[in-house]
């Protein structure tokens, strides 16, 4: 396969295990789904539990696994990504809810729904988009808390959350105004909370089997018993360079296969693509380098060195632009037959756009690499 060719020149080993396990599933459960994914946002729940069940979402979570192997777990996603996004993004979503539960110094969460999640028996997802903004200067908080006897009393309304059902769970930021005085406090919220509820109503051009909702809480208790950061601002330092390396995944995964799709029109449309600027050999090494740069990212995601973080921001940026830069080349070598309804090329175009808009976005990441030169 390709991926394994990309990795053997970038004189990495194949990666054997968890990775290989989660590609075979993908390879048999998600080419017959992924139309009925795309154009009907049919959610890849049974594909997302047999992940679990292979172990795609434990390899990363810290006191869980042996080692932390953030890398495991973006190998895991790209394999998915190879196929669908929204698949992948899903995986990105359950990885980041566990990454939240154990990086917290909350033993009861660890030792409760902690596993559960890491087995994909519990699923769900994470709420951190509008915080992230929030952190960075863009946009105010949108949820509130109050402090009440053994918890506090959230409300607010978030426009998208994904990998969302009735019985899920998602990661959440709230703030808090004590006379004055702010802060932030982080939790794990239950959907079946009540209180909150959840709302289906935006159709997205991709990415639509997410199970993605407008979460509206009104006065909805969170006792301390779910709190995993009180107040935010050191666990954020911590998770946050997972957080984003983990996105790496999807990125991966997608540019591989359009990789695919360009080498797959080589022999009837060879003889006209070779003049296309964008040639797959090209694509294959800067996927190389991206990889080998992110696998060294990941292995040290507790960096707190300042050059560490920027250095994250930078793959990110890098990862989302390579990402509609291999779809748009991928459509061009494919034309017409990518540009059906059906087509490989035009769905992983759509879903490129993905990448670059997930929080934290392309502008965001330029602010944010803006705002650390001054
Ligand atoms: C398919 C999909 C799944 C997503 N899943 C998640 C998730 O799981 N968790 C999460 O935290 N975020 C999620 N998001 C939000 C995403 O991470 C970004 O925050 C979002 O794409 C906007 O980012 P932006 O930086 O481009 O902000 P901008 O587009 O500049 O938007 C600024 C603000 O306006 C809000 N906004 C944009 N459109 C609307 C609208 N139609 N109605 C109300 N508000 C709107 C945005 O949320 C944002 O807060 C999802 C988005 C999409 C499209």
């Amino acid at each position: 396969m390709l991926d394994t060719q990309t990795l053997e020149r970038s004189g990495k080993k194949p990666e054997t295990g968890v990775v290989e396990a989660v590609r075979a599933a993908s390879s048999r459960e998600l080419p017959s789904l992924v139309h009925k994914i795309d154009a009907e946002g049919y959610y890849p729940e049974s594909v997302m539990r047999e992940f679990g069940r292979l172990g795609a979402f434990a390899h990363h979570l810290p006191s869980y696994s042996e080692s932390v192997d953030l890398n495991a777990a973006i190998n895991a996603m790209a394999a998915a990504g190879e196929y669908c996004l929204s698949t992948s993004f899903c995986v990105w979503c359950q990885d980041a809810l566990g990454w939240y539960i154990y990086n917290s110094d909350n033993k009861a969460l660890k030792t409760g729904i902690g596993p559960q999640v890491a087995r994909g028996e519990f699923l769900g997802g994470t709420a951190l988009s509008n915080p992230m903004k929030t952190f960075f200067g863009i946009e105010p908080m949108r949820l509130k808390g109050k402090r009440v006897d053994g918890g506090y009393v959230v409300k607010g309304l978030l426009p998208y959350v994904s990998n969302l059902g009735d019985d899920h769970y998602f990661g959440a930021i709230f703030e808090v105004d004590e006379g004055g005085t702010k802060r932030n406090v982080m939790a794990i919220v239950p959907c079946a909370a009540e209180g909150l509820s959840l709302a289906d109503n935006t159709k997205f051009v991709a990415l639509d089997g997410t199970r993605t909702f407008a979460v509206q809480m009104r006065d909805v208790i969170i006792t301390d018993s779910w709190i995993v950061a009180d107040p935010v601002d050191e666990y954020i330092k911590r998770i946050r360079a997972g957080f984003v390396l983990l996105q790496a995944g999807m990125a991966f995964g997608l540019i591989r296969d359009c990789i695919r799709l360009m080498e797959q029109t080589k022999t009837s449309l060879g003889h006209v693509n070779k003049y296309l600027d964008v040639q797959p050999e090209m694509l294959a090494e800067q996927l190389a380098g991206m990889e080998t740069a992110v696998a060294q990212l990941a292995a040290t995601p507790f960096e707190t060195d300042p050059g560490y973080w920027r250095a994250v921001i930078e793959a990110r940026l890098a990862a989302g632009d390579a990402t509609v830069a291999a779809a748009h080349a991928a459509m061009l070598h494919c034309g017409a037959r990518g540009y059906v309804t059906n087509g490989a090329a035009q769905r992983r175009l759509r879903e490129a756009y993905f990448v670059a808009i997930v929080t934290p976005a392309t502008k965001q990441l330029r602010k944010m690499l803006a705002d650390m030169s001054h």
